[in-house]
């Protein structure tokens, strides 16, 4: 027991540094450049807004506070529709609620475990009729997977509904070659501490409407008017990103791409190790696409493999190891009780199955080849699969 409790922890996702932050912290410091404002934002916003291929990027304070400012650009208001995926963490939908508009939610497609595009089309059509279109729709990319954003995209412009692209998970997957984040009006990305590259907290804005961004950095400046005497005529917030942590996030992007690259490694061990064992499935990789698979996902059926979910997550917690359910679906959620509900097929809830049967694997890519395979072990001994 001693010696169990004595095995290091392996996370589900933690920061990994490269080692070049402090230059562009000191910088700061050596500069008094503390304020979330400064060399390091300009430049972080031109190196993201480089790197995905847009016009224009605002860095802010989280990947939250950038969909609220995506909702407020697009003057989304009491009263007023949003459309959200359903498989995905809150803070997609939160920003919904913030705005005193009403979500709905759309389920999941099996190939990419995002939007259904089947569901969003009904949606669109029945909000058409009742002459209730949503002002916005939010496409998450789960794990870094996009979603199917061709028909999404299509689908929208056809109803001339703006999107949304969720991309907080995502950063550095693309979708026939073109970077995730740029499907929308707007996109977004996280740099919280878990995702695949962090500022410890923070987020960013993207578009290639130039004014629209302008208008983020206003609002998430207090909304000051030009005026020397502290005039104010919209609602503003305090969203930007401190120039400190902005050091951090230039360093990290310089190791994006090595980040994805040791990400789908983890993944592809995964899958060599674990594919064999019956009822276990991974999360697919659409074709042309190219997923940073900032987490390992697969499904378990347990009626072949004989143990749940829950049972295997309580058995790697044992073993001091991280895993954790696929994001709990949002029209399950208390806290959107009621809400409208659009599902992949009339008997099909994709989402809820994923929800069911989706296991999240210890994905950092600071994660060593030995305490992988002290994962992938102490599964194989619980599905009692000998190799
Ligand atoms: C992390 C995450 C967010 C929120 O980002 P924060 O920076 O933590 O506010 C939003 N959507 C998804 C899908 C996420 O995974």
């Amino acid at each position: 027991m001693l010696q169990k409790e004595q095995q290091k922890r392996i996370f589900l996702s933690a920061p990994h540094m490269s080692g070049k932050e402090m230059n562009y912290i000191n910088n700061a410091f050596e500069t008094n450049w503390i304020a979330p404002l400064g060399p390091n934002v300009d430049a972080f916003e031109k190196e993201i807004a480089n790197y995905v291929g847009v016009s224009e990027a605002v860095a802010v304070s989280s990947g939250t506070a950038a969909i609220h400012l995506a909702l407020s650009l697009l003057d989304v208001k009491k009263g007023d529709i949003v459309f959200c995926s359903t498989l995905t963490f809150v803070a997609s939908a939160n920003p919904i609620l913030y705005q005193g508009a009403e979500p709905v939610f759309i389920d999941s497609e099996p190939e990419t475990w995002n939007m259904s595009p089947q569901a969003l089309e009904k949606a669109l059509k029945d909000s058409f009729m009742n002459g209730s279109l949503p002002k916005a729709v939010i496409v998450v990319n789960l794990y870094g997977q996009i979603a199917k954003m061709d028909e999404i995209v299509s689908l929208c412009n056809q109803y001339d509904v703006p999107i949304i692209e969720d991309a907080a998970e995502s950063l550095g997957s693309t979708y026939k070659g073109k970077a995730s984040g740029t499907f929308g009006k707007f996109g977004v990305f996280s740099f919280n501490g878990n995702k695949i590259i962090t500022t410890s907290s923070g987020g960013m804005l993207v578009s290639n409407d130039v004014e629209a961004i302008k208008k983020a950095r206003f609002l998430a400046t207090q909304a000051k008017d030009p005026a020397l005497h502290y005039q104010h005529s919209a609602i503003g917030f305090n969203y930007r990103m401190s120039n400190i942590l902005a050091g951090i996030g230039r360093a990290q992007l310089e190791v994006l791409e090595q980040r994805v690259q040791a990400r789908r490694l983890l993944f592809d061990r995964y899958n060599q190790g674990l594919c064999a064992i019956p009822g276990v499935q991974f999360m697919p990789e659409l074709k042309d696409t190219k997923s940073n698979r900032w987490l390992t996902a697969l499904t378990l059926d347990e009626k072949v493999t004989g143990a749940s979910v829950y049972s295997i997550i309580n058995a790697l917690a044992e073993e001091n190891i991280e895993a954790r359910p696929v994001w709990k679906p949002l029209h399950m959620q208390p806290l959107f009780k009621g809400v409208d509900y659009f599902a992949h097929s009339e008997n099909t809830s994709v989402s809820e199955s994923l929800f069911n049967s989706g296991l999240c694997l210890p994905s950092g890519s600071n994660m060593s080849e030995e305490d992988q395979m002290r994962v992938i072990k102490c599964i194989e001994e619980l599905l009692k699969l000998k190799v």
